[in-house]
C-alpha cells in the first residue's frame, strides 16, 4: 500500500509515529540542505535539545542590551542611594567592573545625574 502521511524517519520498525516536521541540515553556504529528516514529536524534541548550545556564551560588553542593563541598574542604584557615588562603590555594589561603571557614567545624561568631582574622586549622583 502506498504511505500517504510522512512518518518519522528515526522511529525504528513498522509503528513509525506521523512526521509533525521536516528538518534540513545545511553546510551553511547554501539554503539546499545536504540531509533531511522528517520527525515525529519526540525525535523532534531529542534533535531540538541536541541544537541546544551547552557552553552558555556572555554576553558581549559592547553589546547594546548588555549596556542598557547596565546603564538601568547603575541608575536605579543612584535613585535609591542618594548622595555623590564614586565608580568603585558603585561597581563594588552592583558587582561590575569599575571599567563598566565608567563607561555607563560617561553616557549619562546630565540631567539624570549630577557629577562632581574630577579625576579618580569623580563622583555622580541622581538628580531629583
Ligand atoms: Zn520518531
Amino acid at each position: 500500500m502506498e504511505q500517504r502521511i510522512l512518518v518519522c524517519d528515526y522511529c525504528p520498525g513498522a509503528r513509525r509515529r506521523p512526521a509533525v516536521a521536516r528538518y534540513g541540515l545545511t553546510n551553511g553556504r547554501g539554503i539546499v540542505p545536504v540531509a533531511t529528516l522528517d520527525l515525529c514529536k519526540l525525535h523532534q524534541g531529542q534533535l531540538l535539545r541536541a541544537f541546544k548550545p551547552k557552553g552558555k556564551q556572555p554576553a558581549l560588553p559592547s553589546s547594546k542590551e548588555a549596556l542598557a542593563e547596565r546603564t538601568a541598574r547603575v541608575l536605579a542604584y543612584l535613585k535609591q542611594h542618594p548622595g555623590p557615588h564614586r565608580r568603585s562603590q558603585v561597581a563594588q555594589a552592583l558587582q561590575l567592573k569599575p571599567h563598566s561603571v565608567t563607561d555607563v557614567f560617561r553616557r549619562l545624561s546630565p540631567k539624570q545625574v549630577k557629577p562632581s568631582g574630577v579625576g579618580r574622586m569623580r563622583a555622580y549622583e541622581w538628580r531629583a
